[in-house]
């Protein structure tokens, strides 16, 4: 195989479909930033919508906002216009809350509607709160918890034909390692084997096109923050299937998921569709930049999408290779998502060199460096950069300055 050039990585920036997208966010200067599977760039429109939000519809309109400026609404409509992201009805879902939040209405709500079994079934090495948040549920219903190994479909399927598990929890793109589970595939063995599915797509939604609907998906949470761009701590979606809108209980029932919460009732009466997973009042300056970035991704394909985070993960293993780190990440493209892992016994002094240079990616304890490719706003031109630099940190053992050995609070 002829290796692949820098003028090769330009000339397919110029035929990329998707390049005129980098102008829509605000990057700084002299940045490669491979890290926005954690936290996504800034979009250009942003910072005049909160603007607009908090001089005009707050500062000017004050409380007439919660009508004319359609606050109240808002978890709402950004739920619809998210809802083609993952493939789902827009009345199927919302946007309000935490990750952590959601998934612990999911779950509840999952357990209630499978009320003849008591198990959560979770996965090993899942993301810490889905782990933490599994066993308050279990504690607090009075259900038990196990946990498989995601990739093993052997040992998944044997997990699922004990035939007393109420709920599986995946995440459908592991953070660390980047793995793809099939999610048709996985929930047709679970709804076979009489198991209600929540799916976490932190680390899949933005990244890759999403059939929840297609899928037969019961329940689904994932948050805003990562490749959805939509800023730190940024209000997180649910999703619940259609037709388990009439029977589905979240047990968070604030006056936003009633039915007619300006009637001030004393009784609960959920509202209609996924909104009754909503509680109580939500982030509406937060909302302002999630609705920022989700009107950009109206316009995005997700086909072509899913064409270049392939071809630029594929760039960065190849180009890569010669620093002789291990490959964590499935070789098989159709099994990750937008990111690559590899493993280094000292990945936390080689990422704090790498970002030294301007290349960002993270660690995460107690081996893995992760590199997350957005493709709205990486070029192949940066994928080579960055696979170079990482190739010259490792092999002239830059990493080895003592500088870069000291850890920080947030890796
Ligand atoms: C990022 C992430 C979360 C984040 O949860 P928060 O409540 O937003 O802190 C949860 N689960 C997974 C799998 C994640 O990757």
């Amino acid at each position: 195989m002829t290796p692949i050039t820098r003028p090769d990585c330009v000339r397919r920036d110029d035929e990329d479909p998707l390049a005129g997208f980098r102008r829509e966010f605000l990057l700084p200067e002299g940045v490669i930033y491979l890290d926005g599977n954690s936290l996504g760039a800034l979009p250009a429109a942003a910072p005049g919508r909160i603007a607009r939000t908090v001089e005009h519809e707050w500062g000017e309109r004050l409380i007439a906002s919660w009508n004319d400026a359609g606050w109240w609404d808002k978890p709402r409509a950004l739920g619809a216009k998210l809802a083609p992201l993952v493939g789902a009805a827009p009345h199927e879902v919302v946007v309000g809350d935490g990750t952590s939040a959601n998934l612990f209405k999911a779950l509840v709500a999952a357990l209630r509607l499978n009320p003849e079994r008591h198990v959560v079934l979770g996965e090993k090495g899942n993301f810490p709160t889905d782990l933490y948040i599994t066993e308050g549920v279990a504690e607090i219903m009075g259900a038990v918890e196990r946990r498989v190994d995601a990739d093993n479909r052997a040992a998944l399927a044997g997990a699922l034909a004990a035939g007393d598990v109420a709920v599986l929890l995946l995440s459908h793109v592991d953070y660390r390692t980047g793995a793809l589970r099939d999610m048709a595939e996985i929930t047709r063995l679970a709804h076979a084997n009489g198991t209600l599915v929540v799916w976490d797509l932190c680390h899949s939604v933005g990244a890759l096109p999403i059939e929840l609907a297609g899928c037969g998906v019961d329940f689904a949470v994932g948050c805003t923050y990562k490749y959805l761009n939509a800023g730190p701590g940024a209000p997180a979606f649910v999703f619940a299937a259609q037709r388990h809108h009439s029977a589905a209980r979240q047990p968070l029932t604030g006056w936003h998921g009633h039915a007619r919460p300006f009637d001030f009732s004393g009784e609960y009466a959920p509202a209609e569709g996924a909104s009754s997973f909503l509680s109580g009042s939500q982030p509406v300056v937060a909302a302002a930049a999630l609705e920022a970035s989700l009107d950009l991704w109206q316009r995005v394909d997700l086909r072509l999408l899913r064409e270049k985070s392939v071809a630029l993960t594929e760039l960065f293993i190849e180009q890569t290779r010669s620093a002789g780190l291990d490959l964590v990440t499935p070789p098989e493209p159709d099994r990750r998502g937008s990111q690559v892992a590899l493993r280094h016994p000292e990945g936390y002094p080689i990422v704090q060199a790498l970002i030294a240079r301007g290349v960002v990616g993270d660690f995460r304890a107690p081996d893995v460096l992760r590199f997350g490719f957005a493709p709205l706003y990486l070029r192949y031109a940066d994928v080579f950069d960055a696979a170079s630099a990482l190739v010259e940190v490792v092999r002239s053992g830059q990493w080895r300055d003592p500088r870069f050995a000291a850890a920080k609070a947030v890796t």
